[in-house]
């Protein structure tokens, strides 16, 4: 149920919840999720409301109505996702989407796609939707969902109502490590503040020497690496604070405030090689890379592999 998420993504909710009760809502939305983890489930919950016939006479959203129960289990009809076919979405997807969309609904009086990983969605592809998120038919709702928001073209940005998660991490905080420990602390409750400063410190050393030295860090990740993360929530962490790293360096880079990261000597360094696009690229094969972390991840291999990608898949 959207009540859920109240609390832990107050504004969102408040947009959202609004939307189901007035039964106004945008035709395309773009929901940047910053790394929220449970961004999949707020959205289907949202789009329960939206769906459940019994809204108008409950207050609270019901989730054990026919509809609700068919829609949970997946088999809604008027419901499709799209999810990156390979590297992209490609253009066919979408153009399958549209005529089947078309046709007249079967259920209900909404129908509703969700475009997942929507940074994939490229020029090509994205040129074949832009109108069919311009002019839908009433009942027909677009709910984008980005990881990272820089990389989505501005054709889409501009057509769609953003709406911006939370991060599940704290905002820019005089001291930098303190902040990030509060972000990391919520998997280690139990490690010393020494081992995750030492960490957080690592990952960090580790971004600006691969940013120096490129393809040479193969060498060396035994030494800048492996000792510090080994454990597959360490290496979770690692990622997520890499990414947090990136955004910040994006946002420096656009001169937007940073959320955690404080401009430094490094950091200019890196601003200086890089070019924009240069930062999403990488930014987005950090966030492929983390989410490629599954249960026996060998983490020799996917750092390398993260290395090679960042030099762009030699
Ligand atoms: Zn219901």
């Amino acid at each position: 149920m959207i009540e859920e998420y109240q609390e832990k993504q107050p504004i969102a909710y408040k947009i959202l919840k609004n939307a189901i009760l007035n039964d106004e809502y945008s035709h395309a939305y773009l929901f940047e999720t910053n790394g929220f983890y449970e961004s999949f489930n707020f959205i289907m919950a949202f789009i329960k409301g939206l769906l459940c016939p019994e809204k108008k006479t409950k207050k609270e959203n019901c989730n054990n109505c026919h509809q609700c129960e068919v829609i949970e289990s997946g088999n809604f009809p008027e419901i499709k996702i799209i999810n990156p076919d390979g590297m992209w979405i490609k253009k066919q997807q979408l153009q399958e989407l549209q005529k089947e969309f078309n046709e007249k609904a079967l259920i209900g009086t909404k129908r509703i796609y969700i475009i997942n990983h929507a940074e994939k969605l490229n020029k090509h592809s994205a040129n074949s939707i832009l109108k069919f998120l311009e002019e839908p038919d009433n009942d027909i709702i677009a709910i984008l969902i980005t990881d990272n928001i820089f990389s989505i073209l501005e054709t889409i940005k501009s057509r769609c109502q953003t709406i911006r998660f939370k991060e599940s991490l704290q905002i820019k905080d005089a001291n930098e490590i303190e902040t990030i420990k509060r972000i990391i602390k919520l998997n280690h409750e139990e490690e010393l503040d020494e081992t995750i400063e030492t960490k957080i410190k690592k990952v960090i050393e580790f971004i600006n020497y691969y940013e120096k030295n490129h393809l040479n860090t193969l060498i060396y990740t035994n030494k800048l690496w492996h000792p510090y993360i080994k454990t597959k929530e360490e290496l979770i962490d690692a990622f997520e604070i890499m990414i947090l790293y990136y955004k910040d360096l994006i946002n420096l880079k656009l001169k937007k405030e940073t959320e955690i990261f404080n401009s430094n000597k490094e950091i200019e360094n890196i601003l200086e090689k890089n070019k924009i696009k240069e930062l999403c690229d990488k930014l987005n094969i950090i966030i492929e890379k983390k989410n490629s972390i599954k249960y026996n991840v060998n983490a020799n291999l996917l750092i390398d592999k993260l290395i090679i990608d960042l030099e762009g898949g030699i």
